[in-house]
């Protein structure tokens, strides 16, 4: 897919994604079939009350289980409170930093503008993270899982981090990162703004 054909789609997303909701359309045009690996070759039949992918390449067929998706988390360590678990349902880039009016305070936000959350939340107090310490770019990618002859679809996220050149740094599993260069996350990772600093803040990805 072509960068240009991947931000059309990535637009189109978000539009429909208004409310999280997920558009059959492009579920069937990006899904490759896990038998025959072609491509958007699906169609949609209702069998009762469940609905059937058939693969037009193939005789692959799977159940339709597109409410099933899964939204990868970001764990934020509070010390003695307990972990703030962050779902990462949308797509775009989600901002983690310090905020600017409260100084001592995490906040996330996405884009420039927004603050998804400024409640208690993620009041965590630390002054070793920058104003912009990290951005996570989501992406999404759609995928068949599942064995035998009825799979489901699940919505897969993708996604990225990055340091934003920020004072103390960040570390993924013990490795600090090079600024303003992009790493994938895996599960499980575990990411640490000021990681040499008295007092790190933990983050751990959980995929699932
Ligand atoms: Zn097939």
């Amino acid at each position: 897919m072509s960068g240009n054909q991947k931000q059309d789609l990535h637009q189109e997303h978000n539009s429909i994604m208004g409310g999280y909701e997920i558009s059959t359309e492009l579920f069937l045009k990006e899904i490759e079939c896990p038998v025959c690996h072609s491509k958007g070759q699906f169609n949609l039949e209702k069998l009762g009350d469940i609905q059937i992918l058939k693969c037009r390449a193939c005789p692959a067929k799977y159940e339709f289980a597109i409410k099933t998706k899964i939204f990868p988390k970001l764990v934020f360590d509070r010390g003695e409170r307990e972990p703030f678990s962050y779902e990462l349902t949308m797509n775009g880039d989600l901002i983690i930093g310090r905020d600017a009016d409260d100084y001592d305070y995490i906040k996330i936000r996405i884009g420039p503008v927004h603050d998804l959350h400024s409640g208690e939340n993620t009041y965590i107090r630390n002054p070793f993270v920058s104003r912009k310490h990290v951005m996570v770019v989501i992406d999404e990618e759609y995928k068949l899982v599942g064995g035998g002859e009825l799979g489901k679809i699940v919505v897969k996220k993708k996604c990225f981090i990055k340091d934003l050149g920020s004072t103390f740094g960040t570390s993924v599993n013990n490795v600090l990162l090079e600024p303003n260069k992009l790493r994938e996350l895996k599960g499980d990772d575990k990411i640490a703004l000021s990681p040499n600093t008295e007092l790190p803040q933990l983050i751990v990805f959980k995929e699932v």
